[in-house]
């Protein structure tokens, strides 16, 4: 029997190249697919002679087809705030034309289908940790609206596809995650504080730093993926690191892991950034097993040599 196909849109991103060579682990033939907005080949080149990879560059927002598979996942969108928000209509089109193309693939050739969504979804949250079953508190206009509406509304089309066409669907939604192969100028919080303490820069707190995220390592979150694509679950599941830090702590951790002098610089904080987020993972754990492994300065230390490495 010949090994089953798995197509991966955004395969040249953070998330997407982990997931790749994830999948080819489980024994898939992968097909990645990424227009590189924001993604990178070099998060591919230790793939380029591996015969059971295809790495083909082109754009998900018009219609594609790169032949039979059996699952399809669908991780193509600009992710970080700098990122979507200079890129907003495309955030907008990869979460509806992209999502949508994505979805007709599924359906076309009977595949399975994951698509990551995000915490995004639950906007500045009023009910903390959040759990699936919450429906968020989100500025349908405001900055981030790109990126929080476009995730939105690609659950509503993956759960439209699920109930009306019967696609095999499942959602993961992502929080915070980390680790090599980040951007270091994403202006995500750990490679910005990364690449300022390790250049010897003052690091940017924005606000007073009170603000929270749970920061999952990226071996964590892939394996969580992989277990939600294995299982039945149709509804959203929330993978993520439930250990909440404030952003302060986060500097400091870094400056630690480091051993950086940097000193630490308060600027204003972005509009509508969220004041808190924390998943409640007791679907995930009890559904798939899942909890992650790696704690937040263990896994700054596994991530140094690859941001000294970018950081040059
Ligand atoms: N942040 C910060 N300094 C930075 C980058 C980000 O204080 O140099 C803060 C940001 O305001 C937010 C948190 O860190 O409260 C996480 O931001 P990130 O852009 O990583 O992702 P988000 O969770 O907001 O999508």
């Amino acid at each position: 029997m010949s090994p089953p196909r798995a197509l991966v849109t955004g395969g040249a991103g953070f998330l997407g190249s982990h997931l790749c060579d994830a999948l080819l682990g489980e024994g898939y033939l992968v097909i990645a697919v990424d227009n590189l907005l924001t993604g990178r080949k070099a998060n591919l080149q230790h793939l380029r002679h591996d015969t059971r990879f295809d790495f083909r560059e082109l754009d998900i927002n018009q219609p594609f087809d790169c032949g039979k598979v059996d699952y399809v996942f669908h991780f193509a969108c600009p992710a970080s705030p700098v990122d979507y928000m200079q890129h907003g209509i495309d955030t907008l089109k990869a979460g509806s034309l992209g999502t949508l193309h994505a979805l007709e693939i599924a359906r076309k050739y009977g595949a399975k289908y994951l698509i990551s969504s995000t915490s995004e979804c639950y906007g500045d949250p009023l009910e903390h940790p959040q759990k699936e079953t919450y429906w968020g508190h989100v500025n349908p206009i405001g900055p981030r609206s790109v990126y929080d509406e476009a995730k939105r509304f690609s659950e509503a089309l993956t759960m439209g596809y699920h109930r009306y066409h019967k696609v095999d669907t499942r959602i993961v939604r992502i929080f915070n995650t980390y680790g090599p192969r980040m951007q270091l100028n994403d202006g995500r919080v750990v490679p910005n504080f990364m690449k300022q303490a390790l250049r010897g820069e003052d690091l940017t707190v924005y606000g007073d730093g009170s603000q929270t995220r749970s920061f999952c390592y990226v071996s964590d979150e892939i394996d969580g993926f992989i277990r939600l694509s294995k299982s039945d679950e149709h509804q959203p599941v929330n993978i993520g690191n439930p250990t909440e830090f404030t952003i302060l702590e986060c500097a400091k951790q870094v400056l630690e892991v480091t051993g950086s002098k940097s000193k630490i610089r308060n600027e204003p904080l972005p509009q509508d950034d969220p004041k808190q987020r924390c998943p409640d993972i007791t679907k995930a754990k009890t559904l798939l097993g899942w909890e992650p492994k790696v704690d937040l300065k263990t896994g700054l230390k596994m991530s140094l040599e690859y941001f000294k490495a970018a950081a040059q």
